[in-house]
């Protein structure tokens, strides 16, 4: 399994649906293509724009351009007009921070990626209830091929108004359908689309409520269950996920933290995590928590318009960056804790000397202690590393440390023992015992008659950004970018992670205008621009 980053936080607080929500500006959705291939899922709502009045005028961008193939994209300026626009454009350029001046690939913000919901258990039924806006359903029929009787052949819609719902039922027939209007479909489906105008709540049973934007896609599975996956813009995911994740109230932090969510949902398309999948990312650790719309989004709201489409690459890549809720000081390398070579994540420690205690020291996991008897320790190694009878493992022993202190691997001893990573030993403690039992690999073990007490400090895998140290660090007065350099060794900022072509492209734009707006970019002074400085 890949390494995630944080543990779920909590146990997954329900985003109810409230007043407060239900006002917030309407969800913003794009059509633009994720560019990373795969699945048919990415094809773009053939009735949705662009959102580009949101993103700042990106649209006009050379590589937006060239996509559509705009027939001055990828020449020169041939008339004193371009000419002149090129020379003025170069002079502001001269006016942005470095990033400002990459060749916008395109909207980052405003493409869609899926993300499947999966719940740990397996659903048959669920409620689905327009929160804000109307819905619109489309019901299509079973595959021929499903072997589920009866067969039919055309599909059906509805509308949900406002506060309208409907409840879902999987059956022996394929997916019922009723709503709270009475109007039933009873023949059986193999799919549900529901498309928001704004938001709309999913209740699964026994699961806490997601509120969603987008569009939703549930599916009849081969044993009966049914898939949700959710298909919104990047733009919406970032801003959901950093409102979830965020523990700080300060403006440099969450400007790092949004740039950072965009990056690792860009990087996690990329690198095709879920290639086996219907969908791009999942809604776990894995590739970045997703549980709904979030709450408390006002900050990060009004601070996303100010690093639009802005990501992290290194290598001429986009970076998958790893972060944690609290380092405890000392941040550990991927080397140290994966095992695989990753210059961008290096040990640290997590601290400006001068300048007060460690960036994350006011973290509520800075230090915890957790006891552990020792049944309840037997029984977690048995139940969860135990593959069949032979492997029962009573006891466990750390094996190696890095230098901050961390547990890198581990020995299960039983019949025949095991060796595994620190990590997966985390993650699996996480899985069995919740996320406030062990919340990290830094501790030490005092034994006790019955019992072993862990002395710990920090919560998350130890590697990348320290959620809490950069909540220090903006209190300290750094900007986002520093932050960011501070925990992710080489970076470059980007809106345009893209490619070579972008890089060859003159800087001249195609309609007399600047390709961004300086005000979008917090309206900071900074060095010359170099476009299209990433390469792959
Ligand atoms: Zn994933
Ligand atoms: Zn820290």
């Amino acid at each position: 399994m890949a390494p995630a980053a944080l543990p779920h936080p909590t146990p997954a607080p329900s985003p109810v649906p409230h007043p407060e929500a239900a006002a917030t500006p309407h969800p913003a959705r794009g059509g633009t293509q994720v560019a990373h291939g795969g699945s048919a899922r990415h094809q773009a709502d053939p009735g949705r724009l662009p959102d580009r009045a949101r993103n700042g005028g990106f649209a006009t961008s050379s590589g937006a351009a060239k996509e559509r193939g705009h027939p001055a994209a990828g020449r020169p300026a041939r008339h004193s007009g371009p000419r002149l626009a090129a020379w003025l454009w170069l002079a502001l350029a001269c006016l942005l921070p470095p990033w400002a001046g990459a060749e916008p690939a395109g909207d980052i913000d405003a493409r869609l990626v899926t993300v499947g919901l999966q719940p740990r258990k397996p659903i048959t039924t669920a409620r689905i209830q327009a929160m804000r806006g109307a819905c619109r359903v489309t019901l299509s029929p079973l595959p021929a091929a499903s072997g589920t009787e009866p067969v039919l052949s055309e599909e059906k819609t509805c509308k949900l108004a406002e506060d309208e719902d409907l409840s879902l039922q999987v059956t022996h027939r394929g997916i019922m359908v009723r709503t709270s209007e009475g109007i039933e479909f009873k023949e059986g489906f193999g799919k549900l689309v529901v498309v928001g105008d704004g938001l709309f709540n999913l209740e699964m049973f026994n699961l806490p409520p997601s509120l969603l934007s987008g569009r939703l896609e549930v599916t009849l599975q081969d044993d009966n269950t049914v898939s949700f996956v959710n298909q919104l813009s990047i733009g919406e995911l970032v801003k959901a996920a950093v409102s979830e994740f965020s523990p700080s109230p300060e403006i440099e932090a969450t400007k790092a933290f949004i740039v950072l969510a965009r990056t690792r949902i860009l990087a996690a398309c990329e690198q095709r995590r879920h290639a086996s999948d219907t969908f791009d990312l999942c809604a776990g650790p894995h590739c970045l928590t997703f549980t709904g719309y979030g709450n408390n989004r006002e900050l990060v709201e009004v601070l996303f318009d100010q690093v639009p489409n802005l990501v992290m690459a290194a290598g001429g890549r986009v970076v998958f960056p790893y972060f944690q809720e609290c380092c405890g000081g000392k941040i550990s390398s991927a080397k140290d804790i994966f095992g695989k070579d990753d210059p961008v994540h290096q040990a640290r420690e997590d601290r400006i000397p001068g300048k007060g205690s460690e960036n994350c020291f006011h973290s509520p996991s800075f230090y915890w202690t957790r006891e552990f008897s020792q049944e309840e320790m037997a029984d977690f190694l048995s139940i969860t590393f135990a593959g069949g009878s032979s492997r029962v493992f009573l006891r466990w022993d750390p094996v190696k440390t890095d230098a901050a202190g961390r547990i890198t691997e581990v020995r299960l001893y039983g019949r025949r023992d095991q060796k595994m990573l620190g990590t997966d030993f985390l993650e699996a403690a996480w899985d069995y015992f919740g996320a406030n039992s062990l919340k990290s690999m830094r501790f030490t073990l005092e034994p006790m008659r019955r019992a072993t007490i862990f002395r710990g400090m920090g919560r998350g895998q130890g590697v990348g950004l320290c959620l809490y140290g950069a909540d220090g660090l903006a209190k300290k007065g750094m900007k986002f970018e520093e932050i960011l350099r501070f925990y992710y060794t080489g970076i470059t900022l980007t809106t345009n992670p893209g490619g070579v072509a972008a890089e060859r492209a003159p800087p001249a734009p195609t309609d007399g205008r600047p390709k961004s707006d300086p005000g979008r970019n917090g309206g900071k002074a900074g060095k010359p621009a170099k476009p299209g400085k990433v390469s792959r």
